[in-house]
């Protein structure tokens, strides 16, 4: 078994005795967060729950099509924040699902923090902050929905798995790993994929779902920022995309349009970190991604306020464009590009 039987059982234990249960994913969640809340959701219904989930900000309508996800709650949505308050304080579990540490939540973290209900958290990230009373946290699994499925059989449940939950945690577990591409891709990663499968998803459905959904500006913005804006330094082993809210203003995107983006410099043969670059009106977000040892996340934490995966990470930076730029490039004077 995956995890020890004492973590199983004080799960179990929990689940028992608190039925009212809120679920806490990261902002902007991407397909893991979603995926992993909804499946665990319908998983915490089929136990008698009643469980809401609530995104800090608006999922990206490139998700919309996940079965459950109009009922996620946005907290940046001001008409509900008082409904998510109330959720909130009245839970008696809240589970913390693909992220760990509460200042990724920015204004809700404090909210969460003092909750008082038992706080259980499940997260493939590394470098947990320790503040839940049960922790799952393995950075082994490639996506928080693989963990999932682990998990619900560490339950003996996954007879409960049916097509729709599946989807979810498919969705999560293929969008984490580049759809067995990456390095986090495991033997178990590929018998989880199997067994949900064989509850009915279909791999073509979730790849054409995922990969093949642009808007015709969605593409053109990626022709843009790979033919104008991407820059390569230190020898061609890094390469990185500045872009400034107006540029992104001009091609109309919508939240969730840049996904992706960040992974086509490797195509070039050499390239070993890759960033993205995107100003928002209060801060520039960063997103990292690299090869082999690498080791974007020690990185992001350093120079960016950020974290993630060793080869999957991201940050913050309130400098402007120019500085950003600036501190990037003597940063990576400190990060060695073997590969
Ligand atoms: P992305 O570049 O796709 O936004 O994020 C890549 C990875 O880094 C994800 O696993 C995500 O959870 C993590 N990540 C992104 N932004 C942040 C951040 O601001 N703080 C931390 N700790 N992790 C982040
Ligand atoms: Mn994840």
């Amino acid at each position: 078994m995956a995890f020890s039987e004492k973590l199983i059982t004080s799960l179990n234990d929990i689940l028992r005795t608190r039925r009212k249960s809120v679920i806490i994913i990261h902002p902007q969640p991407d397909a893991d967060a979603l995926g992993a809340s909804l499946a665990w959701k319908k998983f915490l219904e089929r136990r008698g729950h009643e469980a809401t989930i609530i995104s800090p900000t608006e999922y990206t309508k490139n998700l919309n099509w996940l079965p459950g996800v109009d009922a996620v709650l946005v907290y940046e949505n001001e008409a509900i924040k008082a409904k998510c308050h109330e959720l909130l304080q009245n839970a008696e579990l809240i589970f913390c699902l693909d992220f760990n540490n509460f200042s990724r939540l920015e204004q809700l973290g404090a909210i969460v923090q003092s909750a008082e209900a038992a706080k259980v958290l499940i997260d493939h990230h590394q470098q947990p902050e320790p503040f839940a009373q049960i922790m799952f946290s393995d950075t082994s699994y490639c996506a928080t929905s693989e963990m999932l499925y682990d998990i619900i059989a560490a339950l003996h449940c996954t007879d409960w798995i049916d097509e729709d939950l599946a989807l979810c945690l498919y969705t999560g577990l293929v969008t984490d790993n580049g759809f067995f591409q990456f390095n986090n891709t495991t033997p178990r990663s590929m018998h989880i994929a199997a067994s949900l499968l064989e509850k009915g998803v279909r791999p073509d459905y979730v790849s054409e779902k995922i990969n093949n959904i642009f808007r015709e500006n969605r593409l053109r913005f990626f022709g843009y920022c790979l033919h104008e804006k991407l820059k390569l330094v230190k020898d061609g082993k890094v390469a990185y995309m500045m872009l400034s809210s107006e540029e992104i203003k001009r091609f109309n995107l919508q939240s969730g349009d840049s996904e992706g983006l960040v992974n086509y410099p490797f195509k070039i043969e050499g390239v070993v970190v890759s960033a993205y670059f995107s100003e928002e009106t209060d801060k520039i977000k960063v997103s990292f991604r690299s090869r082999g040892a690498v080791d974007v996340n020690q990185f992001a934490r350093k120079h960016f306020e950020g974290g993630g995966h060793r080869n999957a990470a991201g940050g913050k930076s309130y400098l402007g464009l120019e500085k950003t730029e600036k501190k990037f490039l003597d940063a990576l004077n400190d990060l060695p590009l073997y590969n």
